[in-house]
């Protein structure tokens, strides 16, 4: 049989690990990747602002140091000792030897060239690292110094620009010579002399920079090479390209992710193992949690004794099967068990054994079905099967014919050999009528006709049973009313002693007078009482009222019918002590007729039972014998004090030799048990005479007499003492 637990507590990880761990995982690595990627782009922006920050540095710098040229050169242009030294020609004496404009220009204020140069261009004067050469200004610096000394001429105040010179590049500025008493306006700027200062962006410069702006490691490049992260470009005036001034700006982001990233992996790497620990403690507890659910639903589902599906799942299985997409493709029976002897079982071995005969019949049961197909432990002893079948009847049959003969082989349990039947109903769905409730009513339905015709057999439901129901359900009302209202009544027969000639007994038997029916016959519903227990009352009330009226016969014995139901209950002794006290009746005066079938499971119960009644000193007969199992073991078992050969063999005397060899045997049996034979059924003088003959001690049937009412039976009874019926003439003749 399919259990689901194993299968959902699988599905269950993979559940937890897809709805919880992964969505978990997720959000996590995508905090750590936001995070992260923050991180490092707010470090980016820093070591961006670094760099512009210091990039507005270094060109201030270079402002601040063009301006400052500049300013030293406009000291010296605007001096008249200048104005008047500097014409046409520049006095070197004053110049160079007086050091006005000499050696200390490159001494003091660090200017690597000076130049004076007069209108055409033509330089007067070349002082390169302060020495005074004869350099001609423009072709020291061919590019750029020409432009600036045009611009420089029509500006009042000195013009740099960057110029290069060789493989320098140098902060060229340019003033023309004019001392503030001259007027500005009266002077060509054409015809103005030029002084020019020059500083090289050389290292040591770029050092000094460095230290005055914290720009660290500033290089030079003439190429076009940008080996750092900042550069400023050094342009022309006319924006022509000279080279890089680059530098390293410190990085306050690499520095911030330096100091942030080691504690903070520290802090994931944390989380991380935090995690892990909550989902896999979730996780357990989750299992844990949907274990037990899993356990709960089971539970819920399944019969605790069988652990087969109960009757919810059955129902669940069942609605699933019939539903109406389930409708062309499948054909479903739903197939009806009850055990036939299991009540039986229960009552005289008691619970412990009856559970575990229904644990093995549950695994038998479960072993004859397809892996599609359920079988419900519906309560008590009653099993039902979901079969799915492509081609039914034909399917169903099969399988009951299987459960039949598969329950049939006797189970141990206890140590004792239990034969237990199993009656089938079945009921197929057709595409019609696919109501779950209606289809296992019908399947019981024609599980009660498979108990009737026989046990041990299976019916297919049909519509007429169901009329037939029915009516049953109509006649048990009207018994239970029977008994209410006392319609029964006890009919007499007697037994005949044989070798006396006496009338040695007589049998109590049952009748219904109906008030619509008429007579009905006790085979027709004693079975009905027995199914619905009522037979117990009528049986205490057959007992008292056959004992009460045996009270009016003198010496005659009284033969009262036990039905196997009575033998369920242990009450059984008492009551009938309680009916012998009441009325009187001696107790060897009673005759207990029972069947074969309380015994068939040999039960140390019904043998209990027995015993009790044979100690309150009542005789007991076993009825119908040669019927059923027959098991020569019963009358060993037991002893019997008499053996009621059944009616089917006395009938069967003059058409074949079989029963005659039968009843002959049965009788010799009897004799050799010291039990006295009683042979039912007699219908003709050739049988009375064969049974005189063959030494049974008692004969019964309608020969003699067929039951009547008491005061019949008292008239039969003086008749045939006083000789004067006929057939006991016959017989003694015989
Ligand atoms: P049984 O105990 O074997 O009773 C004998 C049956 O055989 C009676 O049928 C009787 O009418 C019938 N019988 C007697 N002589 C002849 C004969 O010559 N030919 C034929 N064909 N039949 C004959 P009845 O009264 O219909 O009872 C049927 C069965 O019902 C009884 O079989 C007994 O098992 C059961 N029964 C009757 N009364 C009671 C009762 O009060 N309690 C219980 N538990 N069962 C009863
Ligand atoms: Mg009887
Ligand atoms: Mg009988």
């Amino acid at each position: 049989m399919r259990t689901l637990s194993s299968d959902m507590s699988h599905l269950s990880g993979q559940h937890f690990t897809r709805r919880v761990v992964y969505p978990m995982a997720g959000i996590m690595i995508g905090v750590i990747i936001v995070v992260i990627g923050f991180l490092i782009l707010s470090a980016r922006q820093q070591n961006q602002l670094e760099i512009e920050g210091s990039t507005r540095l270094a060109l201030t710098a270079l402002q601040v140091k063009a301006r400052e040229v500049g300013r030293n050169l406009r000291d010296y242009t605007i001096r008249p000792d200048v104005h008047e030294h500097v014409r046409d020609r520049i006095d070197l004496d004053w110049a160079v030897t007086d050091g006005n404009i000499g050696a200390n220009i490159y001494k003091d204020l660090g200017y690597e060239m000076v130049f004076v140069v007069a209108p055409g261009d033509k330089t007067l004067y070349s002082l390169i690292d302060g020495v005074p050469t004869k350099m001609d200004a423009l072709e020291a610096m061919p590019r750029g110094l020409r432009d600036l000394l045009h611009v420089a001429a029509i500006q009042p105040d000195p013009t740099t620009s960057l110029i290069k010179s060789g493989n320098d590049v140098y902060v060229v500025a340019a003033n023309g010579i004019l001392p503030p008493s001259v007027d500005r306006s009266s002077i060509n700027p054409r015809d103005l002399t030029m002084l020019v200062f020059a500083k090289r962006l050389d290292q040591k410069f770029l050092d000094r920079m460095g230290h005055d702006y914290l720009l660290s490691d500033l290089t030079i490049s003439l190429d076009n090479q940008f080996g750092k992260e900042a550069s400023i470009p050094l342009l022309t005036q006319n924006r022509m390209y000279l080279g890089t001034i680059s530098w390293s700006p410190p990085k306050p982001g690499n520095q911030l992710l330096g100091f942030i990233v080691p504690p903070l992996g520290l802090a994931l790497l944390v989380l991380a193992a935090f995690s892990v620990l909550v989902v896999r403690n979730a996780r357990r507890s989750t299992s844990a949690l949907e274990e037990s659910a899993t356990r709960v639903s089971h539970l819920a589902h399944h019969d605790a004794l069988t652990s087969l599906p109960n009757r919810v799942l059955f129902r669940e299985r069942l609605n699933v099967a019939l539903a109406p997409a389930m409708a062309t493709s499948t054909s479903v029976a739903v197939i009806c068990l009850d055990l036939d002897n299991f009540k039986e079982v229960n009552d005289s071995m008691g619970h412990a054994a009856g559970d575990q005969l229904l644990q093995q019949v549950a695994e038998r049961l479960a072993s004859c079905v397809a892996y599609s197909d359920t079988v419900a432990r519906l309560g008590g002893d009653e099993f039902a099967v979901i079969q799915i079948g492509a081609n039914q009847p034909h399917d169903a049959e099969e399988l009951s014919r299987k459960l039949i003969d598969g329950l049939r082989t006797p189970f141990i349990v206890e140590d004792q050999i239990l034969h237990i039947g199993v009656s089938i109903g079945i009921a197929l769905a057709d595409t019609k009528d696919r109501i779950p409730e209606r289809l296992l009513k019908n399947a019981d339905i024609a599980l009660y006709r498979a108990k009737q015709g026989g046990r041990a057999t299976y019916r297919i439901f049909e519509a007429q049973m169901d009329a037939e129901l029915q009516e049953r359900r109509a006649l048990e009302y009207d018994l239970r009313q029977a008994v209410l209202k006392n319609e029964l009544e006890l009919h007499y027969q007697p037994l005949i002693d044989l070798e006396h000639q006496t009338v040695a007994a007589v049998e109590a038997l049952v009748r219904w007078r109906h008030p619509v029916r008429g007579l009905v016959s006790p085979a027709d519903f004693i079975p009905l009482a027995e199914e619905t227990g009522l037979i117990v009352a009528i049986g205490e009330w057959v007992l008292e009222t056959a004992c009460s009226q045996a009270m009016s016969w003198d010496r005659l014995r009284i033969a009262v019918n036990l039905s196997p139901v009575q033998f369920r209950n242990r009450e059984l002794v008492e009551t009938v002590r309680q009916v012998l006290q009441r009325t009187g009746l001696e107790p060897d005066r009673l005759e207990l007729e029972i069947t074969e079938s309380i015994l068939i499971n040999d039960t140390g119960a019904a043998l209990d039972i027995l015993n009790g009644l044979k100690a309150l000193g009542v005789k007991i007969a076993m009825d119908d014998f040669g019927t059923g199992y027959s098991s020569l073991g019963y009358l060993n078992s037991f002893p019997f004090d008499k053996i009621k050969i059944d009616r089917s063999f006395i009938g069967d005397l003059s058409d074949t030799e079989k029963s005659g060899a039968i009843v002959k045997s049965v009788i010799g049996l009897g004799q050799s048990l010291k039990m006295v034979t009683t042979a039912e059924g007699v219908e003709t003088f050739e049988q009375a005479a064969f049974l005189r003959q063959q030494g049974c001690d008692q004969v019964q049937g309608f020969y003699f007499s067929k039951p009547v009412v008491a005061a019949e039976l008292s008239a039969f009874v003086e008749r045939w003492n006083s000789g004067n019926q006929q057939t006991r003439t016959q017989i003694e003749a015989a």
